[in-house]
């Protein structure tokens, strides 16, 4: 049984297929060249009866008036001519939102997906990164890699600098696993810069608080995978090496918010972890026996500092009284939001809340590293409906973020580190299920497809010499995983260009094809933090600090009758 879904609630006519829809016959159809003639064709011929197809191919009415067409795209040219007036403020506020291996496919997918979860048919939804007046692409290769990885990717966009994959915060001269390279090579991130200029600064992520993004905001290690000495080669801690866990608490005093994974990497080898005593995958794993969450609570006990490892513990918190927060959610990485459990780990949304009421309260303003972690798991696991719900909950924490702030003083930059092998086509009609079929069969198989495919990774399935027959499984279910052309056990990264949409100060100056390492410059050059600071003191600079010079002169000339 075969059956096309589509999402409820859009207006649609319930005419199939076979049964001479209204698709065939506009001139707009005619005349666009997709195969013409041929997909139709296939498209009918190609199911046989007993296969009842209930594809909805209705046109909206309101979109079957040029008015309405009209109207959208004069108000959105309105919108664009608003923007020939640049916002050239100084950036009081940076928030960096990452997701982790969300190609424009994803973005595209997510934002279908985020409609039909309201009932929209969703290729016309807007997700809340799609509102960004300036968009661009990431080019995101590393500096020895065609296709990144999330660690020599997180070093360009956080520190500026393209390096190997595998390394965080170290250049390209630094070679992965070799610990005697490390040293000389080390390159500091926009974290740290906004830090020493006085700003808060923090980190949200819904992996390990130490995995490969978050890490290059404050390590400098040549592996990614050394999370606590408990990983690291015996010969690199003996070297004088540091995982990346130690590093997070040494190397930039005192991050104002730390929220994510990695308990286990914080407690010494064999400790049962709280929330799932006893459970050995769990116990911590650190060598060195340090509890690098004692520490942080010995260090912070004369500041409002909190550790807390639940959300209940997180959402009993004032904020207004919170100077300093450590939460760690699980022993690894949280779980995917659609197995969340709302009662014991927050959202990535609450999360964000969380952090950018704490971090405000700076008059100097701050800076916030945000990471969507899980859809590049998703995608690798080949669960595309994962993958998707994680980048629709980053979405929403972006919304409300934008609540929170204001494009006046407050920069906001969406991308990603890297792209995937996931796409999705097939000549789907119009609000159909993301999850779902193409509307025909192979005419080489003769078996359905889904919309939702991967060039590579674990879906590959051949049953019998012959590719298996999606409608004997629910591919709508959590973790199916959809057909890739060739059998990994984990998909890849894919190596085109990414999105980087941009809203606040200097936003426009993200407007081309960049290098992903220029993301940083371009943000600290917009907060006035970093190496470029010429503007910040021009009469024609940053119009928030013009109006601090009058008084700024008069300090001058006071220190100079002093002096
Ligand atoms: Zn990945």
């Amino acid at each position: 049984k075969v059956t096309l879904t589509t999402a409820q609630g859009w207006d649609r006519g319930g005419t199939g297929v076979g049964q001479g829809s209204n698709r065939g016959g506009t001139a707009e159809e005619k005349g666009r060249d997709r195969g013409g003639g041929c997909y139709r064709s296939l498209l009918l011929a190609s199911f046989p009866p007993h296969l009842k197809l209930k594809v909805y191919l209705r046109v909206a009415d309101q979109e079957k008036d040029p008015l309405f067409w009209n109207t959208w795209a004069q108000r959105t040219l309105k919108n664009a001519l608003i923007l020939q007036k640049l916002n050239q403020n100084t950036a009081k506020n940076l928030i960096l939102f990452l997701g982790d291996g969300m190609g424009i496919p994803t973005v595209t997918a997510a934002r279908i997906l985020k409609g039909q979860l309201s009932r929209q048919s969703g290729e016309e939804t807007q997700l809340e990164m799609d509102k960004f007046p300036f968009v661009a692409l990431s080019k995101t290769y590393n500096t020895n890699a065609q296709v990144a990885d999330s660690a020599g990717t997180a070093t360009a966009y956080l520190c500026g600098v393209k390096a190997n994959e595998g390394t965080v915060g170290v250049s390209a001269a630094a070679v992965r696993s070799q610990c005697n390279t490390t040293q000389g090579n080390e390159v500091t991130s926009i974290l740290r810069w906004a830090k020493e200029a006085g700003k808060s600064v923090g980190i949200v992520t819904t992996t390990r608080v130490n995995h490969a993004t978050p890490s290059a905001a404050y390590a400098h290690c040549v592996d990614r995978d050394w999370y606590s000495d408990g990983e690291m080669p015996a010969e690199a801690v003996q070297a004088g090496c540091k995982d990346i866990a130690r590093q997070l608490f040494e190397n930039i005093p005192n991050i104002d918010v730390i929220m994510g994974g990695g308990r286990k990497y914080m407690f010494p080898k064999n400790q049962s972890d709280v929330e799932y005593p006893g459970e050995k995958k769990h116990f911590g794993t650190r060598i060195d026996r340090r509890n690098l969450v004692e520490e942080w609570n010995n260090r912070m006990k004369n500041k409002n500092a909190y550790y807390v490892w639940n959300k209940k513990e997180l959402l009993s918190l004032n904020p207004n009284s919170v100077d300093y927060l450590l939460g760690l959610f699980e022993p690894g990485d949280l779980p995917y939001d659609l197995e969340r459990n709302n009662e014991t780990d927050p959202s990535l949304t609450e999360m964000v809340e969380v952090a950018i009421k704490i971090l405000k309260k700076n008059p100097s303003g701050f800076y916030l590293l945000v990471e969507g972690g899980r859809i590049d798991h998703g995608h690798h696991e080949g669960k595309a409906k994962q993958a998707l719900h994680e980048a629709v909950e980053m979405d929403r924490a972006i919304g409300h973020a934008g609540l929170m702030t204001s494009i006046y003083d407050t920069m906001t930059v969406v991308t990603a580190d890297h792209s995937h092998m996931f796409n999705f086509g097939g000549y789907t009609p119009r609000g159909n299920t993301i999850f779902g079929l193409a509307p025909m069969l192979s005419d080489v198989d003769q078996k359905p497809f889904t919309a939702i495919l991967y060039g590579n990774g674990p879906g590959f399935k051949v049953v019998n010499g012959l590719r298996e027959n999606v409608s004997t499984l629910d591919y709508e279910e959590n973790n199916y995983k959809a057909q890739s052309a060739v059998p990994l056990s984990m998909e890849t990264h894919g190596g085109e260009d990414v999105a980087v949409f941009a809203k606040g100060p200097m936003a426009h100056l993200l407007h081309g094809v960049h290098e992903q390492n220029y993301i940083p410059h371009v943000m600290a050059y917009a907060a006035c933090i970093g190496q470029n600071r010429d503007h910040c003191m021009s009469s024609s600079g940053a119009s928030s600090l013009s109006a601090a010079l009058p008084s700024l002169t008069a300090l001058l000339t006071l220190i100079r009758l002093f002096c």
